[in-house]
């Protein structure tokens, strides 16, 4: 039975609007029939026809709530199938989100983590049934036995023995090369999920991590600076003038570029450091156990150190020339959330791309 409460809020406007529409045609019922309030109260209806005559009509009450009780009933019903249909709809919607869940990578291979473990189970299941069908031939064998001569028994309780240890050797044969298969059905599977993991918190152009990966590395470097209450920077760099190059020599060229920029950086910071592509041409390196002195001086040397590039489009022997990039530097401070440090950051950031450029803008420095 569906209370209102199972009701979805698109069902309920339904039973909602159905009420709402009783209560209109009553109005317009009560509003058409020229009921004056004494004849409601009589069930008696009193006009003046049209040759000026006056006419009274005797209601049937018994008719009347009959008559109300069945409209009732059908815009109920009415309601009711409305909300039954909206129900369908969501059901069929939330499955359509399902599947779309289901196209991607990691709830793939989480699924088909689950069916291989679910058919190990059922072979260790069909495995200790054997065994217990084993127990209970040797018991039937034991009873078997009392009835033989002595001579018998012995002959007998061998080639039993022997019958039934074979039939234990295959079958356990049969269940180490079953386990065998999904171990390693599993193990490509873990692989791949731990791969599909990974793609989802990579950008595919310079496999530098994307923005999702930003979040759950700051989350996790915050906590552990307010742990150990040790410094964290967060250094936020962008290219210069870059849509020049992209407009000068198409996008291509750009992305290789931005390609380039994310090779120096990661080639500028340790390796617990994170990389982050926070944009088209933006970047956000994140700097555990590191001051903003400390930082200054990595992003210090990363802009050097592509500022110094010169650029040649291969296939065009087309020089692209010198390229800079500017960075905003802060450190984070207490009670500072992922926003407000980055915000800080970007406000360096900013500072430097409005100070002239290809140049590095800390926290307190102007
Ligand atoms: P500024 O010095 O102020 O940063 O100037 P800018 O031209 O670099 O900055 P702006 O943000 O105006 O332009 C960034 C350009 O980067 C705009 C966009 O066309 C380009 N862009 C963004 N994402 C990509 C990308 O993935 N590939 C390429 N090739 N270009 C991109
Ligand atoms: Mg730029
Ligand atoms: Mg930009």
């Amino acid at each position: 039975m569906i209370s209102l409460r199972d009701l979805t809020t698109a069902e309920r406007a339904a039973l909602a609007g159905g009420g709402a529409t009783v209560l209109a045609a009553l109005v317009v019922l009560v509003a058409a029939s020229d009921f004056d309030l004494t004849a409601i109260r009589t069930l008696r209806s009193v006009h003046i026809s049209g040759d000026g005559s006056v006419v009274e009509t005797l209601y049937n009450p018994a008719a009347l709530i009959g008559l109300t009780l069945i409209g009732l009933a059908l815009i109920s019903a009415v309601a009711l199938s409305f909300a039954g249909l909206m129900r369908l709809l969501s059901m069929s919607l939330s499955r359509t989100n399902g599947a779309g869940e289901n196209r991607d990578a990691t709830a793939k291979v989480g699924h088909k983590l689950e069916r291989e473990l679910a058919k190990v189970l059922e072979h260790i299941r069909a495995h200790i049934a054997t065994n217990e069908s084993y127990a209970k031939s040797l018991a039937n064998a034991q009873t078997r036995l009392a009835g033989l001569p002595e001579s018998e028994q012995v002959r007998v309780i061998v080639s039993l023995l022997v019958a039934e240890n074979e039939r234990m050797r295959q079958d356990t044969s049969t269940l180490k090369s079953r386990l065998e298969d999904s171990y390693q059905q599993i193990k490509s599977l873990r692989a791949s999920l731990s791969q599909a993991q990974e793609s989802v918190l990579k950008d595919p152009l310079t496999g530098t991590g994307n923005r999702r990966q930003f979040d759950a590395s700051m989350d996790k470097a915050i906590k552990d600076c307010e742990q150990k209450a040790a410094a964290l920077s967060l250094v936020m760099c962008d290219i210069d003038h870059f849509k020049r190059v992209n407009d000068a020599f198409g996008h291509q060229v750009g992305d290789e570029l931005i390609k380039m920029f994310a090779r120096v950086i990661d080639g500028g910071v340790r390796e617990s450091d994170t990389v982050i592509r926070y944009g088209g041409e933006e970047f956000a390196i994140i700097l555990p156990m590191t001051d903003q002195n400390a930082a200054r001086a990595i992003a210090e040397r990363i802009r050097r150190q592509f500022e110094s590039k010169r650029l040649t489009v291969r296939e065009t022997n087309q020089k692209v020339g010198q390229l800079t990039a500017s960075f905003g530097v802060a450190q984070y401070q207490p009670g500072d959330s992922i926003d407000t440090l980055v915000q800080r950051a970007d406000a360096k950031l900013y500072e430097a791309k409005s100070s002239g450029r290809n140049r590095v803008v800390a926290f307190g420095q102007s």
